[in-house]
């Protein structure tokens, strides 16, 4: 049992705490980060790849708070590498949403190891809720257009870990066989 882990686990849930997750359900946002690091552990990561998973989203997710998380902060916190990861897989929110998306595809390849496994454990447990609990203002088009987009970026992250590429195989084709059920 590792304390930092569960150190980060309580940061992301106090960060996350009046976050909710897209669906219909409103999820705890905290509930997608602890899919990504189970995904990761699963998958074998090691810890501080685990922890990027857990804080994966802080960064962005904050920047409207009061006292925004910054890579600095978890710099402090959780070590260089960990900080790295997050920064690496967090968005320019100041570039336009197509740019952003645009550059998650163009941009996957060139990012750490851990990075590219944190990144592809976010797009299979995204595409595990497109499944189990969509985005509720999302029409189906836009849904489907995720699914392809997020085909794009694994096609950049995958090739370290033969376990998460399977799952994320599954998720994908999963995830259109909802679509094309509900369509
Ligand atoms: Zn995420």
């Amino acid at each position: 049992m590792s304390a930092r882990v569960l150190e980060a686990a309580l940061f992301a849930a106090e960060v996350h705490a009046r976050h909710r997750r897209k669906g219909a359900a409103e999820e705890p946002y905290i509930n997608h980060c602890l899919e990504v690091a189970a995904l990761l552990a699963a998958h074998g990561a090691e810890e501080d790849v685990v922890i990027a998973g857990l804080l994966h989203d802080s960064v962005e997710d904050s920047r409207e708070d009061p006292q925004p998380v910054t890579v600095a902060l978890l710099e402090e916190r959780f070590g260089p590498r960990v900080a790295a990861m997050v920064a690496e897989v967090s968005d320019d929110k100041s570039l336009p949403k197509e740019v952003r998306k645009a550059r998650q595809i163009t941009q996957a390849r060139e990012k750490s190891e851990g990075a590219r496994l944190v990144a592809l454990a976010d797009k299979i447990a995204n595409l595990r809720a497109i499944r189990r609990d969509p985005p509720a203002r999302w029409p189906h088009a836009r849904q489907v257009e995720y699914v392809g987009w997020a085909g794009r970026v694994a096609e950049g992250l995958r090739g370290l870990n033969p376990g998460l590429d399977a799952a994320f195989d599954a998720a994908y084709r999963e995830a259109l066989a909802e679509l094309a059920a509900r369509g």
